[in-house]
């Protein structure tokens, strides 16, 4: 059960332009995510697959059909939502049951299927309780457990884990993406949660600003992503970027931060300026006597595996270190920070650019 989308898009009104040309392919049995900031459309697009929300313009096909005009009964998929309505006065069993009689499937396919379902989510102990007698994370499995028993190929979820605290929301994440491996469901994810998406998903699509901004595995994004906003939309601490210039004397150096920072590139540098992405992690930091040292410490974190420096460059740019274990200094220490070898670079419209450092002339 494969879906395509081909130069989708969406206008609420002629002020609410939400979604424009958005095109992917899904393929069977992937765990297909779809993240951005909120507001940015993942819900609109989802509910056009789901054919709950109508399309301004494009095509959705599933399994090569195109079913703009299909209604959603017909679409032949399941949906989990944040607000995981179950009915408060029905069991477990009869919540997950609910759908089925609906469509009139036989007493002993509907007992089979429901069964099947509870156990798959570890809640056939559960199913003659209320909605009520059950903690957050059993009623978001019970959402779940519709959506198994349901039989569709293609289920969409929407968000399912916000409403959870920090460390269920962890076990669901495995729960789902177990799910979805158990059943070769192919599954599209709808979340903000940068963390949700790189941990679970075959591939990203990454959403904002009415347009796809990349589509690509985790890797892909987090290593290679495409622009400025992919690249600090993954990641915690954010990517550093420092504005830097192409040295008058050398096409091949560029300046950055102070001009005792530069690199210098295997090609020729196309443009005067551009910006230079750099991961926390790629930092080095070390003491130093004020005349050495290229910036200070504003404050650190120990996070117990790993502290995160806080720090200003000479030139008055913010940037964010991690350093593995516990590591000290004092405020306003003044320190030398240097670059490592995996840096983006990216033009001033945000663009990334396929440059290759050479080697650090100075770090
Ligand atoms: P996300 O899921 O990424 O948070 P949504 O798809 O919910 O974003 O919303 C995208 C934009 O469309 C928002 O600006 C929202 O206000 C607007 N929007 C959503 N639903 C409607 C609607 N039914 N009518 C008008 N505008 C809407």
């Amino acid at each position: 059960m494969s879906i395509s989308l081909r130069n989708v898009r969406k206008d609420y009104d002629q002020q609410t332009k939400v979604l424009e040309n958005v095109s992917a392919e899904v393929q069977t049995g992937e765990f297909f995510v779809i993240v951005g900031p909120s507001g940015c459309g993942k819900s609109t697009l989802l509910r056009m697959v789901a054919g709950l929300t109508p399309i301004t313009d494009g095509e959705v096909r599933i399994n090569d059909q195109v079913v703009n005009e299909l209604p959603p009964k017909a679409r032949k998929l399941t949906m989990v939502f944040q607000n995981y309505a179950l009915y408060p006065f029905l069991s477990v069993w009869d919540n997950v049951a609910f759908g089925l009689k609906a469509r009139k499937l036989s007493q002993s396919d509907i007992q089979h299927r429901v069964d099947n379902a509870l156990k798959m989510v570890s809640l056939s102990d559960f199913s003659k309780r209320k909605p009520r007698e059950l903690s957050g994370g059993q009623r978001q499995r019970v959402a779940l457990a519709r959506a198994v028993a349901s039989d569709a190929d293609i289920c969409l979820m929407d968000e399912p884990l916000s409403n959870l605290d920090a460390q269920l929301r962890i076990k669901m994440r495995q729960e789902i993406y177990n799910l979805q491996r158990k059943l070769g469901l192919t599954l599209i994810y709808v979340t903000h949660d940068q963390v949700e998406a790189m941990t679970m998903a075959d591939h990203i699509m990454v959403l904002n600003d009415q347009h796809v901004q990349q589509i690509g595995t985790p890797s892909e994004i987090y290593q290679h992503p495409a622009n400025e906003f992919v690249a600090q939309f993954f990641g915690t601490p954010q990517i550093n970027i420092l504005p830097a210039k192409r040295s008058t004397q050398n096409n091949h150096i560029l300046t950055f931060a102070t001009n005792n920072m530069q690199v210098a590139l295997n090609e020729e540098i196309p443009i005067d300026s551009l910006r230079i992405g750099v991961r926390p992690d790629e930092l080095t930091v070390a003491r130093a006597e004020s005349v050495d040292s290229n910036a200070v410490v504003k404050n650190t974190e120990f996070l117990g595996n790993e502290t995160i420096i806080y720090a200003t460059l000479n030139s008055g740019d913010d940037v964010r270190a991690v350093l593995s274990g516990q590591v000290n200094f004092r405020g306003y220490e003044p320190i030398k920070i240097g670059i490592g070898s995996h840096l983006l670079f990216f033009d001033n419209d945000g663009k990334q650019i396929a440059l290759t450092k050479e080697e650090a002339v100075h770090a």
